[in-house]
């Protein structure tokens, strides 16, 4: 043979048309471990496997006697030592010197296969790394959901704690909480337009005998039915709180002193003339306007004042601080 084709990088077969080797390169020997007297004349399904014995039958030879040549077909050789050696196959038949013959290069796959495994692995691995990022993008998704959720009734809630804060549990009015915001409110306010308001402290007369006589329930029931009235009283704009005890107080906007006096007195009328379940039910009441001399403190001292002077006058009347 050839020196070049006995060394040429790839293996290098002649067969007979029964498949017996008639001639093989020594490269051919390198990649199979075998000696040339080992396996020359010997069938070359000798050195395969079942499976590739089978592959052999059913398509090298049938092709070859179609075509006369096969191309690109992958076979497993069995190396000596019993290892399998992948190979690339090409044949082609020809006729030397009357004989039918089939040569055959065959090229080492071993490198190719490893390279294939490797890329199969990392795309297994980036599809896993894939998929774990997803599962976490609609984790984080699940928890920022959550969160909104969680914030929402926490904002919700806050304003149901903010509400409760201000309010009077028995009466569902304003308390006294509210009312010092809602001063400091309408100070600013008059700072900037000078417009008067007004505020009326009430106090239910004699309240504790009603206690007293009718029991607590009774005085609690009184104690909300008076702030009904008083609310469904006063104008729209005015805002009706309970100041602490049996105490409310009237804040009425943009109202001077004559006409404070005159709300004042329509709601000590309406209590008067309501028929309770018990002995009749009366208010004495202190009105004050807010001036430029005045602080928050100072308005509601003077309303105190006042009604301090309707409760000494015999009571059920309405006080102007500026009547005195
Ligand atoms: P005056 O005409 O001088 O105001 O007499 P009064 O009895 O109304 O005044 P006093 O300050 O002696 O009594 C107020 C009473 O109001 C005493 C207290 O037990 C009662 N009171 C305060 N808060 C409540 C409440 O929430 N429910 C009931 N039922 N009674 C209350
Ligand atoms: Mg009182
Ligand atoms: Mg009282």
């Amino acid at each position: 043979m050839d020196e070049r084709l006995n060394l040429a990088p790839c293996g290098y077969v002649t067969i007979s048309q029964e498949g017996m080797l008639i001639d093989m390169n020594k490269t051919f020997l390198q990649m199979t471990g075998f000696m040339y007297e080992e396996i020359a004349q010997k069938h070359i399904e000798t050195i395969m496997s079942k499976t590739n014995k089978f592959i052999f039958h059913t398509y090298f030879y049938p092709y070859i006697r179609l075509y006369g040549h096969v191309e690109e077909l992958f076979l497993s050789l069995l190396h000596k030592d019993g290892q399998s050696v992948p190979v690339l196959l090409n044949g082609k038949k020809a006729n030397r010197e009357g004989i039918e013959v089939i040569d055959c290069v065959m090229v080492s796959m071993g490198k190719r296969i490893g390279y294939e495994q490797e890329i199969r692995l990392a795309k297994k691995q980036l599809e896993e790394a894939f998929r774990e990022k997803e599962l976490a993008l609609s984790k984080l998704e699940e928890l920022h959901e959550e969160i909104e959720e969680k914030q929402e009734r926490l904002i919700e809630l806050n304003g149901k704690l903010e509400k409760l804060a201000i309010t009077d549990k028995l009466t569902g009015l304003k308390n006294r909480r509210y009312f010092h915001i809602k001063l400091e409110e309408m100070i600013m306010q008059f700072e900037q337009n000078k417009q008067s308001f007004s505020l009326c402290l009430i106090d239910i007369d004699h309240f504790k005998q009603v206690n007293d006589t009718w029991g607590h329930a009774m005085g609690d029931q009184v104690l909300e039915r008076l702030a009904k009235i008083a609310e469904e009283t006063v104008r729209p704009k005015d805002t009706v709180l309970r100041y602490g005890g049996e105490e409310f107080i009237v804040l009425l906007p943009l109202t001077n002193a004559q006409e404070a006096n005159h709300q004042a007195e329509r709601l000590r009328l309406e209590i008067e003339k309501t028929t309770w379940p018990i002995d009749e039910i009366t208010i004495s009441v202190g009105v004050a306007t807010y001036t430029s001399e005045d602080t928050r403190t100072t308005v509601v001292e003077k309303a105190d004042h006042a009604l301090y002077y309707s409760k000494r006058n015999g009571r059920n009347r309405v006080t102007h601080i500026n009547d005195l």
